[in-house]
């Protein structure tokens, strides 16, 4: 067996109704909380205000935006800073949380974001996190990692660290009923592509594969149902459970190639983060099956294939049938992505072997072209 390090210091409590446990959990870290979240939802939805009911001395922030950038976390800081508070509760879906995070470094030790991508780069340790993720996606809630949009670049970067790992990430299905439908779809389908991915990085181990596996089962069978019925309190708890799982996993493994081309479709053509890993799964997953069969079997037959049609076509198969059932066309083109960016997107990928860094196979330049245009294409 490989030997592996498994490093997951959050404690998870997870339970329909937890949310009304903030307080309690709260006041183990500090007396006054900032609270980072997203511009709408979480006033729309009543839960900021039953926040605030249980933690009176908090300070909000609500000015996150999707796919946050520095400067939001910069601003965020300061006012963190003035404020003196002392915690931080992150709620939201993967754009709070990930703000909410840079937002623990840059309040504790100053600078700016460019002072801490990378991994490690802070002295002081980061303002503790209560963590209350409100889609089912991202997983963020158990990850080190806070993913940010350079806009100067075009591109995402990644802050990283131990001190990034939430203290406590507080599970509540209920709190996800209130998604739409396109969230429910978008960030579903990220948690997918992670537990995917996460099961395919050169860094997989045995224990992220137990939770790879698991998370991908779960959301084959349970999505379709959390996006047709949103008050349906097993499919969003199936859903909440499965997309933790799969943040535990990429916690270990990092994300793969899906992650490091998806970014282009997002920041310059502004598809959801989720959508654009998914676009790329049928593609880059029948490369995979060159270089792992056996494992794309297994991960299909988590999925629910039983890969008589051999290891390529069944998983894309496995990946064309949960689109289908979700009615999210697998063509870039049917989003808005224009086929003369492709050729550019390959290059800037190619050129930057962060991206690759956790990709089976030694995919070229032709190749990841290649995977952009049947992603263009649907295949
Ligand atoms: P999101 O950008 O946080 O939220 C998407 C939309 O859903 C927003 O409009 C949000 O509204 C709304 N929303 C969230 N929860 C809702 C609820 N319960 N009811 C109604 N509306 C709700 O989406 P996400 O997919 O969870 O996060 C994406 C971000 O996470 C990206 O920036 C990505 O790079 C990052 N990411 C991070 C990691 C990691 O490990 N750190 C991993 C993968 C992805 P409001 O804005 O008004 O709240």
């Amino acid at each position: 067996m490989k030997p592996y390090n498994y490093h997951m210091p959050t404690e998870v409590i997870f339970a329909v109704g937890s949310f009304d446990r903030l307080g309690e959990q709260i006041t183990r870290f500090g007396k006054r909380p900032f609270i980072v979240t997203g511009k709408h939802s979480a006033r729309a939805t009543g839960l900021l205000d039953r926040a605030l009911a249980q933690s009176p001395e908090a300070v909000v922030f609500d000015a996150v935006e999707e796919n946050p950038g520095p400067e939001i976390c910069e601003t965020g800081a300061a006012q963190c800073r003035e404020a003196r508070c002392d915690c931080i509760i992150a709620l939201g879906g993967g754009s709070p949380i990930d703000a909410a995070k840079a937002i623990a470094i840059l309040a504790a030790n100053g600078g700016t974001c460019e002072n801490y991508f990378g991994r490690d780069l802070y002295r002081t340790p980061a303002l503790p996190i209560v963590a209350v993720p409100t889609t089912s996606g991202t997983g963020s809630e158990v990850t080190p990692y806070s993913v940010l949009v350079d806009q100067a670049l075009g591109s995402k970067r990644t802050i990283a660290g131990a001190d990034l790992f939430p203290r406590v990430a507080l599970l509540d299905p209920k709190v996800t009923t209130t998604m739409p439908r396109e969230v429910t779809v978008a960030t579903g389908l990220d948690a997918l592509s992670q537990g995917m991915e996460a099961y395919l990085s050169i860094k997989a181990d045995p224990v992220s594969d137990v939770l790879a596996l698991d998370a991908c089962a779960r959301i084959v069978r349970w999505l379709p149902l959390a996006a047709d019925e949103p008050e349906n309190l097993d499919a969003r708890t199936e859903m909440l459970h499965a997309a933790t799982v799969a943040g535990m996993a990429i916690a270990q493994t990092g994300t793969t190639l899906v992650h490091g081309m998806g970014y282009y479709l997002t920041v310059e053509h502004g598809i959801t983060h989720g959508i654009a890993n998914a676009l790329l799964l049928s593609p880059i997953f029948r490369y995979n099956a060159e270089h792992a069969p056996d494992r794309i079997l297994r991960l299909a037959s988590a999925m629910g294939e039983n890969g008589d049609r051999g290891p390529g076509a069944t998983i894309a198969r496995a990946v064309h049938l949960m689109l289908a059932k979700l009615k999210v066309s697998p063509a870039a083109r049917d989003h808005g992505v224009p086929e003369t960016r492709l050729a550019e997107f390959a290059r800037h990928i190619g050129s930057d072997p962060y991206r690759l860094k956790n990709q089976i196979g030694k995919p070229t330049a032709e190749e990841i072209q290649a995977f952009y245009e049947e992603a263009w294409a649907g295949r």
